[in-house]
């Protein structure tokens, strides 16, 4: 019988042992671990994948995108870091990239590692947003947090990868840090990793540049930011140009959020689209499953 689940492995600790339940569960014979590699990851992920590849007992393949070759090439092209609906990065160098391989590939189940924090927020949606996907969700069969998901890796073994260990709650693209994450997990960057934090800060100069107006990962969420409405954007460190735009030192420290984790299914597992799609063909917005 051809391999027929698929699931995904991000590089978090939430997927890798998603993984392995799903191995677990329905044989290896079944299983495809697939890894969407954004060439931009920190380089202890391949450690990891490593270590993982030993504890499944089986390969990992590694699927990229062949247009782009680096992160920073989608962020150029498009002029763009982080908008309202998500990351163009996440766009070209996962979604893009996943749905080609779907085209190109049989296979009926695809597993993802929400944990339970997620059940209601991502793995619902997911599942009323994309049906054709017979999603299935190892971590909540067996009720776990993410925390638990760390401590089975710890108990295999199997060292969380170096982002957790520097206090990050994701393995998102650290090499040059994650777009979607918001003012907390920048000023803990800026904090800690300055150089990095800093070539980020002159990106995102650049690209305002190029642009013309402000390119900015971080938004202001406050609530008389809110009540202006729209996108009020906030610059990682201050824009000569741009006097009035606010950077994330004029923000309260902040502890940072965890980031959703990016797995090329941005606003596909979020309620608020499917509510949205509902509304539409519905006509109003009574929330039946
Ligand atoms: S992890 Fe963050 S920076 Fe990397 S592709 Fe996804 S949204 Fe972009």
């Amino acid at each position: 019988m051809d391999k027929d689940i698929i699931a995904w492995w991000s590089g978090g600790a939430s997927s890798a042992v998603a993984c392995k339940l799903a191995i677990d569960l329905f044989g290896a014979n079944r299983v495809r671990v697939i890894f969407q590699d954004t060439r931009n990851e920190d380089d202890d992920t391949y450690r990891f994948l490593k270590d993982c590849e030993k504890w499944y007992g089986i390969k990992i393949e590694i699927i990229s995108s062949k247009e782009f070759n680096s992160i920073e090439e989608v962020w150029y092209k498009y002029l763009s870091l982080s908008v309202a609906g998500g990351a163009i990065c996440s766009t070209k160098l996962k979604r893009e990239v996943r749905e080609q391989w779907e085209k190109e590939n049989t296979w009926a189940h695809q597993v993802f590692g929400y944990d339970m924090k997620e059940a209601i927020k991502r793995a619902v949606p997911m599942t009323l947003n994309n049906p054709k996907l017979n999603a299935i969700y190892p971590l909540l069969l067996y009720g776990y947090f993410k925390k638990d998901c760390i401590k089975i890796l710890d108990n295999a073994g199997i060292k969380v990868p170096e982002p957790y260990i520097k206090g990050y709650e994701n393995n998102n693209c650290d090499k040059t840090g994650c777009t979607r994450g918001g003012i907390g997990y920048w000023q803990k960057r800026k904090r800690e990793e300055y150089n990095k934090f800093y070539k980020m800060a002159m990106r995102e100069h650049e690209l305002t540049n190029l642009k013309g107006e402000p390119v900015t990962i971080c938004k202001d969420q406050s609530n008389e930011a809110k009540k202006k409405g729209g996108y009020v954007p906030v610059f990682l460190l201050p824009h000569p140009d741009y006097p009035e735009v606010k950077d994330i030192s004029m923000f309260k420290g902040r502890e940072p959020e965890p980031l959703v984790e990016c797995n090329g299914f941005c606003g596909l597992d979020d309620m608020d689209v499917y509510l949205e799609k509902k509304k539409r063909l519905n006509n109003n917005n009574e929330f039946n499953f």
